[in-house]
């Protein structure tokens, strides 16, 4: 039976606003053989569209069904265990349109959960107050988190990311957030569900020895390393073993075809 692939997309694809030399090729590749894939990504900050029309810049030709962020994986989970339920959505307001199947709870209104994404500039105390008021609510909502990623770099220096808000939330609420994003397992989880694969029947292809191959590894998938992107020799003396360790991803169908 062929391998089911996840692919990651940044540093594997296209590295900042370029394309990886010959990726264009590799996603061609897997459209022409019909494999079962999907793009894993831990981008919430803007809807699914708006990276398929990003990956078409770079002559990528995919679709919205092919790719998986946190927000839709935490959408899955809601239909799955809070159907029909009202939740309270902190995350920037690109990214709403994939919660549209939810309603959005009232500023009084009890909610089955709270989501809380990178909400960057938008943050101030009576937001992060108000998620805290709600996770303290006598019911205790489900806690999801879109991601757990410390910081990043914008133009102007190191940004906060999602990870010291959802912190400082958990903390303070004693709760523990379900994690949607590379590497928590429940991501994963979203992604085999999606494929309907055995998890030993798949493959991950990323650039991040612990998000992409350590996450996969630890939800029991193969993981591919490839060496673009954030890869840096000293990842290889972490003792993390990827299944194998490709240059880039232009390599990969050669090792695919291989197995
Ligand atoms: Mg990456």
């Amino acid at each position: 039976m062929t391998l089911a692939i996840l692919f990651d997309l940044d540093g594997v694809f296209y590295q900042a606003d370029k394309a990886i030399a010959g990726a264009a090729d590799v996603s061609r590749w897997v459209k022409d053989n019909a494999i079962p894939h999907l793009f894993l990504t831990n981008t919430s900050s803007r809807p699914r569209s708006a990276l398929v029309e990003k990956l078409a810049g770079f002559g990528i030709d995919t679709d919205e069904a092919h790719i998986l962020t946190p927000p839709v994986a935490a959408v899955r989970w809601l239909q799955q265990n809070l159907s029909g339920e009202k939740i309270a959505l902190f995350v920037p307001d690109k990214t709403k349109v994939e919660f549209s199947d939810f309603e959005i709870a009232q500023q009084d209104e009890e909610v089955a959960a709270v989501i809380i994404g990178d909400l960057g500039c938008d943050w101030d105390f009576a937001t992060l107050n108000r998620a805290f008021q709600l996770l303290m609510s006598e019911h205790r909502p489900q806690f999801i988190a879109l991601g757990m990623t410390r910081y990043w770099r914008a133009d102007d220096g190191l940004h906060l990311d999602v990870a010291p808000f959802v912190m400082a939330l958990s903390h303070a609420a004693d709760v523990e957030p379900l994690v949607m994003g590379k590497p928590a397992i429940s991501f994963y989880k979203a992604a085999v569900d999606i494929l309907a694969r055995d998890v030993d029947q798949i493959v991950m292809v990323g650039d991040d020895i612990r998000g992409d191959v350590n996450g996969a590894q630890q939800a029991g998938l193969k993981a591919v390393l490839v060496r673009t992107g954030k890869f840096r020799e000293v990842d290889l003396e972490l003792g993390i073993k990827p299944d194998v360790v490709l240059d880039s991803v232009v390599d990969f169908p050669a090792w695919y075809e291989s197995k």
